[in-house]
């Protein structure tokens, strides 16, 4: 099994094991397997240390005092002798102390072996324990305790110093290292409960940690499974700690958000079909009175059909619009251009609206303005606000657009005398498909799309842009474009805004 696919609980089993059996190993290499060199590298650390002592202070009158004090303290046997064999010093002598049961043939050899090793000289002994042979041929009902102790290891550090008045003197240090084995035996026994504790503590944890842990992701998961599913008003509701509470944020918002997306995909489904079907119908109706009445095939009515098949256009080029706007497929190619030759280009197509039905669009210009930006985009733009503008001004028909210099940037505005638009609608209107009043006869005749296309537009030319609209006063719809800073040229030309 790839580590990558292992559940939280087997994961954690499995860490918390390793982890486990790495401070066991541990415990037992520095608990049994070393302890006994540790052990004894002290002891003789501590022989040698004594040793110095002794030797540094082997002309003081108390010495004796000193050498009691080593003899307890370190349970170490002493004896100091002269080269000709005769006692100096002698700590108390119990059955253990090798160098008071040696015969002094014994004790001089081991001086000989100092004396050729630079005058000091350390053996350690050991006393195997009787085997259980002893025992094998001299039946005993149950089990014969081991005999702990029984394998002694002791060790003898010699020492030859010379003292001021140049005699000289044998010092003979003796202790056993070997109460360790008893504690490494019971350590042993210790060590296998604490295994056994242990790799039952690390299973019970792993259980209880990865329950605490997949507990809310397992929710999150069956949560985002039903999201998946189409059901969009699913709630995460894991907790437990931060990094999921982040995740269930995070759900939450995009639940919403797809919610949100999935409402406006149904209604943009409802208008388009709609707004497809209106010209449709209008023009199929036309077409076949026109067809079946000879009298009625006039000028009039085959304007209608062309008017609504060039709705149909405007409505599928919108569509076209944002979502090419949007996939970001479309890149901007700003150039420099008169931004007044533009908007007049822009009015002088209106002029046949403002005849035919009696609409004032007035134009406030500040004279000649030069931008940098997307000329074709910048005329979307302005197409959207001022077709929106004649569709919902007021009952006088008038539309302003106004220039307007501050500082180094050209303010354009879009007014209209209309209704306007209710506060809590205006940061919504920017939204795709978003349509404010939808019983309005003529707001029926937007996508919804029109302001979104605005927005991602100056949003492309990193412009500021913003409506002020009260309800019942009017909407000024803005926009601002940095001015480009060289010289205008050519003052007449200009490029043409389409
Ligand atoms: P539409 O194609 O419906 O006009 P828009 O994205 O251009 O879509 O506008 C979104 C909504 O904002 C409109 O439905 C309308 O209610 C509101 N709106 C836009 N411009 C104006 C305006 N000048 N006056 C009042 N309401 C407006």
């Amino acid at each position: 099994m790839k580590l990558d696919k292992m559940s939280i609980k087997f994961k954690l089993f499995f860490y918390l094991s390793v982890f486990a059996a790495a401070m066991l190993i541990m415990l037992w290499l520095f608990q049994i397997v070393f302890l006994d060199d540790f052990y004894r590298q002290i002891r003789i650390n501590n022989i040698k240390d004594s040793a110095e002592t002794i030797e540094e202070n082997i002309n003081n009158d108390n010495l004796n005092i000193l050498l009691n004090s080593i003899s307890q303290q370190n349970q170490t046997f002493i004896r100091i002798l002269l080269e000709d064999g005769s006692n100096v010093f002698s700590s108390d002598a119990a059955p253990d102390s090798l160098i008071h049961r040696m015969p002094s043939s014994e004790l001089y050899a081991l001086y000989q072996k100092a004396l050729q090793n630079g005058g000091t000289l350390l053996e350690l002994r050991t006393r195997e324990e009787p085997k259980d042979i002893l025992y094998k041929d001299k039946p005993f009902e149950g089990k014969m305790p081991r005999g702990y102790g029984m394998k002694d290891e002791s060790m003898i550090y010699v020492e030859t110093v010379e003292k001021e008045d140049g005699s000289k003197v044998i010092i003979f240090l003796n202790s056993t290292i070997t109460p360790v084995t008893a504690t490494v035996d019971t350590l042993r026994i210790q060590l296998v409960y604490v295994t056994a504790i242990t790799v039952l503590l690390a299973l019970g944890m792993a259980l209880f940690v990865s329950k605490s842990i997949s507990r809310p992701i397992i929710k999150i998961n069956s949560s985002a499974k039903e999201l998946a599913r189409g059901n969009y008003d699913t709630v995460f509701e894991g907790r437990g700690y931060l990094e999921i509470a982040e995740l269930n944020d995070t759900l939450n918002y995009a639940a919403r958000e797809l919610s949100k997306v999935e409402g406006l995909r149904r209604e943009l489904i409802a208008n388009i079909s709609h707004d497809l079907r209106t010209p449709l119908t209008m023009i199929t109706g036309y077409g076949e009175v026109m067809r079946d009445l000879p009298g009625e095939n006039t000028p009039g009515n085959i304007q209608i059909i062309i008017d609504e098949a060039k709705r149909l256009t405007t409505l599928v080029n919108d569509i076209l619009d944002i979502s090419k706007l949007q996939s970001g497929t479309q890149a901007l190619t700003a150039e420099r251009f008169n931004l007044t030759k533009g908007i007049e280009e822009i009015l002088k197509r209106y002029g046949k609206l403002t005849e035919q039905d009696g609409y004032r669009l007035k134009f406030e210009s500040a004279g000649d303005i030069w931008v940098n930006a997307d000329p074709v985009k910048i005329s979307q733009v302005l197409y959207n606000l001022i077709n929106n503008a004649i569709t919902y001004t007021g009952a006088d028909k008038t539309v302003t657009i106004a220039e307007r210099i501050s500082g180094s940037r050209v303010r354009i505005e879009i007014i209209d005398t209309g209704e306007g638009i209710a506060e809590e609608q205006l940061p919504l209107i920017w939204d795709r498909y978003y349509k404010v009043d939808k019983a309005h006869k003529r707001a029926a005749i937007g996508t919804g799309l029109g302001l979104s296309i605005v927005k991602t537009i100056l949003d492309m030319h990193r412009a500021e842009y913003g409506v002020i609209s009260k309800n019942g006063q009017g909407s000024t719809f803005w926009f601002e474009l940095r001015l480009d800073s060289r010289d205008a040229e050519t003052k007449e030309g200009g490029c043409k805004l389409t």
